[in-house]
């Protein structure tokens, strides 16, 4: 597909950031690209299976895919956040990274039981974000019709780490 294909050529690779020895993914050069944004957008709600009630996108970057796409969808925009940022009763979930832990949390009210949920953010790594994402939307009963991300890092495994996680429908654009 070329869109896919031009986004790709608009994602910058960084050495050392945000530490030594990481290669950063940086998508700042797609969103500055209007067309190209648009096509990735275009392309995500295309692949989106039939029926999603409703979008969650992962703090920060899953937010600047998750709400446009909610809009092309037709469907409500739910963010997943850091704690203490959502004002009303969240449920939370802790889980780990590399070096440390860290917490994410949805309002109860953001999703319903019995609903369909589209589960994005910018980029699969281990999966560690995006399981504690779909656990907090399995808490309150709903479920993930597919994950979808830009970029995925094959060589972290974070596919296998999704399927223990019970998120077994994961598109990668990249
Ligand atoms: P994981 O939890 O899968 O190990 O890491 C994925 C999370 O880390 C995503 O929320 C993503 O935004 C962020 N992330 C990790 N590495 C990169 C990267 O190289 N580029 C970008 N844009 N995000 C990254």
């Amino acid at each position: 597909d070329p869109r896919v294909e031009h986004a790709a050529s608009l994602i910058r690779n960084v050495p050392d950031f945000p530490k030594p020895g990481i290669q950063f993914k940086d998508i700042t050069p797609l969103l500055g690209d209007s067309g190209a944004f648009e096509g990735v957008i275009d392309v995500l709600a295309e692949s989106a299976p039939a029926g999603i009630d409703a979008v969650c996108g992962v703090e920060s970057r899953g937010f600047l895919f998750g709400a446009p796409l909610a809009l092309r969808l037709g469907v409500g925009f739910v963010p997943i956040r850091k704690p203490g940022k959502l004002p009303g009763t969240v449920v939370e979930e802790h889980f780990d990274l590399e070096y440390g832990s860290s917490v994410l949390a949805m309002h109860i009210d953001g999703i319903q039981a019995g609903q369909r949920v589209l589960l994005v953010d910018d980029l699969l790594a281990t999966g560690g974000t995006l399981c504690a994402s779909g656990k907090l939307i399995h808490r309150l009963g709903a479920e993930v019709a597919q994950v979808q991300v830009v970029i995925e890092l094959a060589d972290l495994g974070g596919r296998a780490n999704l399927a223990t996680c019970g998120l077994n429908e994961v598109l990668a654009l990249l």
